[in-house]
C-alpha cells in the first residue's frame, strides 16, 4: 500500500538481496542470516518493518560499492567522565558493528550523488551524544562545500543521558547546520524510522525540506509512557505512528522500503534541476482554436456546468500536462488538507510545484476532500510548498476549482482569514514564475488564495466571483430566487473577466470540460504553458515579483 498518489517513479530499480539477522518484534520470528531475503527486512510472516542496522540500511539504499564513509572512530568519548560509559560504548560497538550511533558518508543512489547518514538503532537506540551531533553537523558543513544534498535516515531514543547537557547542545548545533545548508539552497530529506523520539525530533529529524517516514514507525517528542504518567491520559490507537503524523500534517509521505531508492533518487534529481532548462523549450503551433472570447453560453448555465460532477478535475490535467506528479502532504502544524493538494511534477523535464483544489469523486472521496472547500491547513500547506518552490527556483502552477474556503467553527478557530491572507501575501512576493488556472468554480477568497499569478488563465466556461450567485442575490435582494439574474450581472464568466483584465487568457473547452475533452484541453494548456515558461523562466526573482505586483496594483 502506497500513500503517494502516484506509482513509483522509474522502472529501473533493482531488487536488493539482504541477509536478514534479528527477531521480528511483532511476531517474534527469528532470522539468523542464513536466508537471503528480497524483502528489505520486512518480516515475511507478518509484514512488520523490522529494525535495520546502519550497515544493512546502506546496502539496501545506495548503489553497490559507492559508499565512502566520512568519519572514523571518535576521539573524545566520555566528555563528562561518567563512570561505566566507555564500557557501554564498547558493548554498543560490538553489538552494532558501527563506531557510533550514526554512520555518514557520500554515496550514489541510482546514479545521483548525495551525502547519506543513517542512525543505528542497534547502537544505544540511536541516542544522540556529542559524537552523533558532531558527525551530522560536519556532514552538513561538508555538503555545503561540495554543494550536495543530504539524506538522513533518523532513528533515536532521544538524548544520550551519559552526556547530559552536552547532549542537549547537539540539538542546537545540528539545527543550526541544517539552517546553513538550507540557506545555501541545498536539499535535505529526512526519513524517520522506528523509533524517532525526543531531542532528535526537536532538531534535525523534522527540519527536512521533505520529511518521509517508514510505515508504522513510532515518531514523537514525548514518549507515550511519559505522556500517560504526566497527564494521566489514555492515548488513542495509532498515536505517534507515521500514519498519525501524515494525517496531522507533520510529514510529506510514507516511504516504503522497496521503493526507497527510486523515490530518493527522484527527489534528488528534481532538486538539482532549476527553471533555466525552459530556455530550450520549443513552442508548439496549434490548429486554429475555437473563438473563446465570445460568450456562447449564459453565465447561469456556466455556473451550473462548473458544479456538475462530470467536470474534469485538476488531476485530469495534471496527469496529462505533467509527468511524475509526486504528492507532498501537510502544513507541519495541524493536518493534511485533502481539499487542496500539492506536490512536485515535471514539465518537459523541468521541476514545478503544483497546487490544486480537489473536490473528489464518489461519496467517500468527496467527504474526505471536504467537497473541495479548503481549511486553513490547506492554505498553510500551500504557503509551505510555494516557499519551498522559491528556495529551489521552481515555478509554481496552481489549479483552482473551489466553491470557496470552508466556513465553519473549526476553520475559524484555526484562523481561516489569516491563512488566506498569508497565502495571498506570500504568493505576491514569490521570486519564481507563478501561473494560475481556474478550471471550474472560482469561489471568492478561497480561490484567490492560490490565484496570485504572473498570469491568470480560465477555462472557457469556468467562473470566478466574489461569492455564489445565490449568495449575491440574497444579500442584494433578500432572496436566493434571483440567482440567475445575479449571475448575469456579476461579471463572473471568463469572457467578462478577460475584458476586465482580471485574467490573461481563456483556454477552450471544446464543448465542455469533461473526460472526453480533457485530452484536447490539456494539449492547448501545455502549448500555452510552454510559451509562459519560456517568457517568465528567464526573468530574475525580483522582476517576477515586481511583475505580479504591477499586475494586481492596477485594480
Ligand atoms: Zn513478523
Amino acid at each position: 500500500m502506497t500513500l503517494f498518489s502516484r506509482k513509483p517513479v522509474t522502472k529501473d530499480y533493482t531488487t536488493r538481496v539482504v541477509r536478514m539477522h534479528g527477531t521480528c518484534n511483532a511476531c517474534k520470528k527469528t532470522f539468523d542470516g542464513s536466508t537471503s531475503l528480497e524483502n528489505y527486512y520486512i518480516c515475511p510472516d507478518c509484514g512488520k518493518y523490522m529494525t535495520v542496522s546502519a550497515k544493512a540500511r546502506i546496502t539496501m539504499v545506495v548503489d553497490e560499492g559507492t559508499f565512502e564513509p566520512w568519519f572514523k572512530k571518535p576521539k573524545d568519548e566520555n566528555p563528562l567522565h561518567i563512570e561505566g560509559y566507555e564500557e557501554k560504548l564498547e558493548a554498543a560497538r560490538k553489538k552494532s558493528g558501527a563506531s557510533e550511533a550514526v554512520t555518514i558518508g557520500k554515496a550514489k543512489i541510482m546514479g545521483e550523488t548525495t551525502v547519506i547518514g543513517v542512525c543505528d538503532p542497534q547502537f544505544m537506540i540511536g541516542s544522540m551524544g556529542h559524537e552523533m551531533g558532531e558527525r551530522i553537523t560536519a556532514a552538513f558543513e561538508r555538503a555545503i562545500e561540495e554543494r550536495l544534498p543530504v539524506i538522513l535516515y533518523c532513528c533515536s531514543g532521544g538524548a544520550r543521558m551519559q552526556e547530559a547537557i552536552i547532549s542537549l547542545m547537539q540539538m542546537e548545533k545540528t539545527a543550526a547546520a541544517v539552517k546553513r545548508h538550507s540557506d545555501a539552497g541545498l536539499f535535505y530529506c529526512s526519513v524517520l524510522t522506528d523509533p524517532t523520539m525526543g531531542g532528535v525530533t526537536a532538531s534535525f529529524a523534522t527540519l527536512g525540506d521533505i520529511i518521509l517516514a517508514e510505515p508504522g514507525a513510532r515518531v514523537g517528542f514525548a514518549g507515550p509512557r511519559v505522556i500517560e504518567q504526566t497527564i494521566g491520559q489514555k492515548l488513542p490507537a495509532g498515536f505517534q505512528t507515521s500514519e498519525f503524523l501524515l494525517e496531522h500534517g507533520m510529514i510529506d509521505g510514507i516511504l516504503e522500503r522497496p521503493f526507497a531508492r527510486e523515490h530518493l533518487a527522484y527527489l534528488i534529481r528534481v532538486h538539482k534541476t532549476d527553471r533555466s532548462v525552459a530556455k530550450k523549450f520549443k513552442v508548439k503551433s496549434l490548429e486554429p482554436i475555437p473563438d473563446v472570447y465570445e460568450e456562447q453560453i449564459s453565465a447561469w448555465e456556466k455556473v451550473k456546468m462548473c458544479r456538475n460532477g462530470y467536470r474534469a478535475s485538476a488531476m485530469d490535467y495534471i496527469d496529462r500536462v505533467f509527468t511524475h506528479f509526486y504528492e507532498l502532504h501537510g502544513d507541519r502544524c495541524f493536518r493534511d488538507d485533502r481539499a487542496l493538494i500539492g506536490g512536485l511534477a515535471l514539465f518537459e523535464g523541468m521541476p514545478v510545484t503544483v497546487l490544486a483544489d480537489l473536490r473528489g469523486s464518489g461519496v467517500q472521496d468527496r467527504m474526505a476532500r471536504n467537497f473541495g472547500m479548503p481549511m486553513p491547513d490547506g492554505y498553510r500547506k500551500a504557503v509551505r510548498l510555494m516557499k519551498q518552490a522559491e528556495k529551489f527556483g521552481r515555478p509554481v502552477v496552481t489549479f483552482i476549482n473551489t466553491s470557496g474556503a470552508f466556513c465553519g467553527v473549526d476553520a475559524e478557530e484555526r484562523g481561516q482569514g489569516e491563512a488566506i491572507a498569508r497565502s495571498i501575501m506570500e504568493m505576491s512576493g514569490l521570486k519564481v514564475p507563478v501561473l494560475c488556472i481556474l478550471i471550474g468554480e472560482g469561489g471568492s477568497g478561497g480561490a484567490l488564495a492560490t490565484a496570485v499569478g504572473n498570469e491568470v488563465w480560465m477555462l472557457e466556461n469556468s467562473t470566478y466571483a466574489i461569492l455564489s450567485p445565490e449568495g449575491y442575490s440574497s444579500i442584494l435582494w433578500k432572496t436566493e430566487q434571483r440567482a440567475e439574474e445575479a449571475a448575469s450581472i456579476m461579471k463572473l464568466t471568463a469572457q467578462e473577466l478577460y475584458r476586465l483584465q482580471v485574467i490573461d487568457r481563456i483556454i477552450p473547452e471544446y464543448g465542455g470540460a469533461d473526460s472526453e475533452t480533457a485530452d484536447k484541453i490539456s494539449e492547448v494548456m501545455q502549448a500555452c504553458m510552454t510559451a509562459f515558461f519560456k517568457k517568465f523562466c528567464v526573468m530574475d526573482g525580483v522582476t517576477l515579483a515586481d511583475n505580479r505586483y504591477t499586475r494586481f496594483r492596477k485594480f
